[in-house]
């Protein structure tokens, strides 16, 4: 697959107007969710320490601003910044700052700013996770963690359940693959540059009772060592994840959103800019289920003991300047 120019028109910003196809519809008085410009322009001509206009907040806001205790050391600003995709984000107005951070802090919001997937791919966004939920469910959840792009393709062109990829698919496919999410909000780097990068499955190792598997060297060395170190109480959640995992999993999340891909990237890494490709995992507690993926997981014993460790790092800590949400459960690999 060659690298595809960015297609404009791909992308919306969210002042265009939305048919009136419910998944489409945008939320009644979005604007309520979080202060627009005005209060930020009048925050900035004081020079006090004044807090910004009051903003509603849903419950699962406000559970993430809830302050977190045990918080490991925030990622080293120089490295991220310089490895970032085209933004600066040290070089940002102290107001463009405040914006920046209520986004990443109240990370299911609606904000008026956020940019959109232009509603013509609705349908095919919808009926692509849906054909990538059918090679899942066939293969397993397991070889789907691994599966790369040329052996989706395959699997659809083999079995019948499947059903074979089309080109407007794989176009499309392409483009979410090849597009600048720094476009969108989103300013990790890229980690994988083709799309059909593959994982090799004997630099794996399957972990009991998971589904998940973990790159051999690091990454299950230290699993190792804090499940020694903590406890079976921790598990892991989801571990070495394949471009076509990742793809899945950021389409069902754009679904979720409504099509608003800020916010979507704002709980999930873009396909290709996700470093469970290259060895981070998620680790949860036993019994907490979904919870595992929220600021929860940070009051758990479980979390506080890891942040103890001394040896551990999470990929992004609060403020973290990836455009992500806090994520206490996301393993660093150096
Ligand atoms: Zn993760």
């Amino acid at each position: 697959m060659n690298k595809r120019a960015f297609l404009e028109g791909f992308f919306t910003a969210s002042t265009v107007a939305f048919g009136g196809h419910f998944m489409w519809q945008r939320v009644s008085q979005q604007d309520s969710l979080i202060a627009p410009a005005a209060p930020i322009a009048r925050e900035s001509s004081t020079p006090t320490t004044q807090k910004p206009d009051a903003f509603e907040l849903t419950p699962v806001e406000l559970e993430a601003t809830q302050p977190i205790q045990g918080i490991p050391t925030p990622a080293p600003v120089t490295e991220v910044v310089s490895s970032s995709n085209d933004i600066n984000i040290e070089s940002l107005s102290d107001d463009e700052v405040d914006s920046y951070l209520r986004k990443i802090r109240n990370f299911d919001a609606i904000f008026a700013s956020d940019i959109y997937l232009d509603p013509r791919y609705e349908s095919m966004l919808i009926n692509t996770a849906a054909h990538m939920s059918r090679v899942e469910s066939y293969i397993g959840h397991g070889n789907f963690n691994l599966m790369s792009f040329d052996e989706m393709l395959q699997s659809g062109r083999n079995f019948s359940y499947i059903g074979a990829f089309g080109p407007e698919e794989l176009n499309f496919l392409e483009e979410v693959f090849f597009a600048n999410p720094s476009r969108y909000g989103f300013f990790g780097k890229k980690i994988s540059r083709e799309i059909t990068e593959s994982i090799a499955r004997n630099e794996v190792a399957k972990i009991e009772d998971s589904g998940h598997f973990l790159l051999r060297g690091e990454s299950l060395k230290l699993y190792d060592q804090i499940k020694n170190d903590v406890g079976d109480e921790v598990i892991l959640t989801s571990g070495v994840r394949s471009i076509v995992k990742q793809m899945h999993l950021f389409l069902a999340k754009t679904i979720e959103a409504n099509g608003n891909l800020s916010r979507a990237s704002r709980s999930l890494a873009p396909p290709g800019h996700s470093y469970h490709g290259v060895g981070d995992f998620d680790i949860g507690k036993i019994g907490l289920g979904e919870r595992n993926f929220t600021a929860d997981f940070s009051t758990t014993e479980e979390y506080k003991r890891i942040a103890g460790l001394g040896y551990v790092d999470i990929r992004y800590p609060t403020d973290n300047l990836f455009g992500v949400r806090f994520e206490p459960w996301h393993i660093k690999i150096s």
